[in-house]
């Protein structure tokens, strides 16, 4: 975090601006609508909070809130497990940015450009989340609904398959169209959706190993270390001979 800027502090949550942020008001147009631009990433700051706080419901903390240039990321000290818990997180988010714009309705109505954009880049935000692109909000419900029938593992490769197809789709079209900003999105769900799917079926594995039974306690001198994503392998600990020696394997 040290790279980002502190913005202050919300209900406890660190909230953090990540200095690419700086690189929207190169875009033409956005310099001379920087109300909006401000207005927008006050209300993605809200829909973080949303995460946020319903995560601290069920007890799940949150170590801080950074916004980028493509969003903002509320970073929960752990990943609920259980999928209606999963669910109500998920859509805390989107579902702040539709409060938002009903409230905002009566005021547009009766004038101001400025509210009826404001209104607009809302329901964009709800609706743009809810697009099934895990790790994206969408995906997450998407994930949490299937992972009550085919368990979670599995869930989590539909929804990060779905997610990179859609990423793929989405970069494709960003580029022909020539928005870089939106091809750099579609690039991180990209790499988002493997990551995670990756963390997610390793853990899995050791929680099912853990169920049969499989002993993880490494042997005297030995450690667990990860070599690729989901794969763990015993390596002896310390000494720059046996690392190299693990290295090579
Ligand atoms: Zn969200």
């Amino acid at each position: 975090m040290s790279l980002s800027w502190k913005l202050g502090r919300i209900a406890g949550i660190d909230v953090f601006l990540h200095p690419t942020f700086l690189l929207l008001l190169l875009l033409p147009g956005v310099a001379e609508r920087l109300p909006l631009l401000l207005a927008t990433f006050g209300c993605v700051l809200l829909h973080e909070l949303g995460h946020a706080l319903a995560a601290r419901r069920f007890g799940i903390g949150t170590s801080d809130i950074t916004l980028y240039p493509i969003g903002g990321v509320a970073r929960l000290t752990r990943m609920p497990r259980a999928p209606g818990v999963e669910l109500l997180i998920a859509l805390a988010g989107p579902a702040v940015n539709l409060a938002i714009a009903v409230g905002l309705y009566p005021l547009a109505r009766g004038g101001g450009e400025f509210l009826a954009d404001l209104l607009a880049v809302n329901l964009v935000l709800a609706l743009f989340n809810l697009i099934p692109a895990f790790p994206m909000d969408g995906g997450r419900v998407l994930r949490a609904l299937l992972g009550g029938w085919i368990g979670r593992a599995r869930a989590t490769s539909f929804a990060a398959a779905v997610g990179r197809t859609l990423a793929v789709g989405f970069g494709v079209y960003s580029l022909l169209s020539w928005q870089p900003f939106q091809a750099a999105l579609a690039a991180f769900i990209y790499l988002a959706a493997g990551a995670e799917e990756a963390g997610v079926l390793a853990d899995e594995r050791r929680r099912s190993g853990a169920a049969r039974g499989v002993d993880w306690s490494a042997p005297a001198g030995y450690r667990w270390i990860q070599t690729h994503p989901g794969v763990w392998r015993l390596a002896p600990k310390a000494s720059a001979r046996d690392s190299s020696w693990s290295g090579a394997r």
